[in-house]
């Protein structure tokens, strides 16, 4: 039975990175949350702490098949998120982004609930506009080793919209940028805990290309406000909206600053950059602090200590974690 007091919260991908925080997020908030998850790249260590909650439960599930359940809101999270692990299987990548949006919209349209997607940054690709606003169309390859993912996530755009035109559904969709914090996967190559792990390990810190491409960090606390902030919003607000900190670092520079707050002893390699990388990326928020009024607040240098503190303690309880190249 509905209890108004708890409403009932599915977060597809919940034991993941950025799921585990909104999962613990929701159950702060007073909600009930259906955590699903078919650990792919996600982590039973990430909602350990969370099982203990009566409110929060576990549903090992990959949502490229159907489910049925009865939830109020759905925020759909699952989906590999770094190079490495989409890269590792691209027919799931294109798959958990189709086939699974499409049983995602459909529980949302049997139930009559919102839905967010979590898209990303990557729909744009590697783009000519600077800084990337939402109205811009963006320029992916579409047969690159990336596009799995890219023209997965357009994909999804493409029926989350098709749902809400043709269906009434009520869509919500944010295009995440770079997100970092605790909890990232020790080994899924993204750039922030390479660096952190590398200069925790006194292993050289490998940039690809010259260093010169940059991205824009958000930390993670901030991306989960900006989400349940969406999710709230009035039912016309479909999206989509840009969600990630205008703040931008070039790689070198985030290189440099990571070693120095790990202690300095790393040193700074060169290696060559992967395909399709694209060489700028930062968000124009203008439309999430309208809509959400919602901008981060953490600034990097804080979030790169708690995101260092969180793989120090990490590494001293499972050394084995570390990544052996
Ligand atoms: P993550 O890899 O840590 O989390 C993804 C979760 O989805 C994992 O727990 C994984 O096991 C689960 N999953 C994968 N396939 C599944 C399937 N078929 N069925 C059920 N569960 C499945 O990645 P993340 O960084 O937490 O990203 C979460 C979402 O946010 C993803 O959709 C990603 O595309 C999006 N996003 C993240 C970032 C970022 O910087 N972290 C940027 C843009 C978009
Ligand atoms: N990168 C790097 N060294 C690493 C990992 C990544 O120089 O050990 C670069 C990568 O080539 C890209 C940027 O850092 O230019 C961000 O990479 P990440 O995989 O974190 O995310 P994305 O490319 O999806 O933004």
């Amino acid at each position: 039975m509905k209890d108004p007091n708890h409403p009932r919260v599915l977060v597809t991908g919940g034991s993941g990175f950025l799921g585990s925080h909104l999962c613990e997020r929701l159950l702060n908030q007073g909600a009930d949350v259906l955590c699903v998850d078919n650990f792919y790249t996600g982590s039973k260590r990430n909602i350990v702490h969370l099982l203990e909650s009566p409110y929060f439960e576990l549903l090992r599930h990959d949502i490229t098949f159907p489910l049925y359940v009865e939830v109020d809101q759905i925020y759909n999270l699952a989906c590999p998120a770094s190079p490495i692990h989409y890269q590792y299987d691209p027919v799931q990548t294109t798959k958990v982004n189709v086939h699974g949006s499409i049983n995602m919209l459909g529980l949302a349209k049997r139930l009559r609930v919102p839905i967010l997607q979590a898209s990303t940054s990557e729909v744009y690709g590697d783009p000519t506009e600077h800084p990337q606003r939402e109205d811009y169309w963006g320029r992916v390859n579409p047969i690159g080793p990336r596009a799995c993912y890219d023209e997965g996530k357009r994909c999804a755009e493409t029926l989350f919209f098709d749902y809400h035109r043709q269906h009434g559904l009520r869509i919500k969709v944010a295009r995440i940028f770079n997100t970092y914090g605790p909890r990232m996967h020790p080994h899924d190559g993204r750039v922030v805990s390479n660096f952190i792990i590398q200069a925790l390990t006194r292993r050289p810190i490998t940039i690809y290309g010259d260093g010169s491409q940059t991205r824009s960090f958000c930390y993670v606390d901030d991306m989960v406000e900006g989400l349940i902030r969406m999710m709230n919003t009035p039912d016309h607000v479909t999206g989509p909206v840009n969600l990630g900190n205008p703040e931008e670092t070039s790689i070198l520079e985030l290189a440099e600053r990571i070693r120095a707050l790990s202690g300095g002893g790393s040193e700074i390699i060169f290696l060559p950059p992967p395909p399709d990388d694209p060489v700028r990326r930062r968000p124009d928020i203008t439309l999430a602090k309208d809509l959400l009024d919602w901008e981060p607040r953490t600034p990097l240098e804080e979030g790169l200590r708690r995101t260092i503190d969180y793989f120090d303690d990490l590494l001293r309880k499972s050394p084995h974690l570390a990544p052996e190249t």
